[in-house]
């Protein structure tokens, strides 16, 4: 029986809208759990910001996929939510608030090509995350 508290919370600084590599962070997390076969959840606590798994190579993949979540998602005259950040909410919601991954021999199990990440729709913000590991 693992006596660690194995949910790690951590912050991110969001000036702009981008998607935050925190991988580090989530390998961090999972070495502190000393979790050795497991599943590790990452969890955004936010309703305009999101948590997802794509490639960590070419940086203009996630140029592409801002520029494309802009287009599917463009600030609408019809919406009423009176903050007027709507296209913030659906945004998060397209992408997801958590991303799940395998853990095996104390890592995430990911791709070559693939990192984790703190999407901000609604910038500037300081956000939180947190991750969650179980063995
Ligand atoms: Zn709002």
């Amino acid at each position: 029986m693992n006596s660690k508290p194995m949910i790690y919370e951590y912050r991110v600084s969001a000036p702009r809208s981008d998607f935050y590599n925190i991988t580090p962070e989530v390998r961090e997390a999972i070495a502190k759990s000393e979790v050795q076969e497991g599943i590790a959840v990452v969890y955004c606590p936010h309703t305009t910001a999101g948590i997802t798994i794509n490639e960590n190579a070419d940086p203009d993949v996630v140029r592409d996929l801002l520029l494309g979540l802009d287009k599917a998602f463009p600030d609408r005259a019809e919406f009423r939510h009176e903050e007027g950040n709507s296209t913030a909410h659906l945004k998060a919601s397209a992408v997801g608030s958590s991303a799940t991954v395998i853990v095996s021999g104390g890592k995430p199990v990911l791709g070559t090509w693939q990192g984790i990440y703190f999407c901000e729709f609604d910038p500037p913000r300081e956000r939180t995350f947190f991750v969650k590991v179980m063995g």
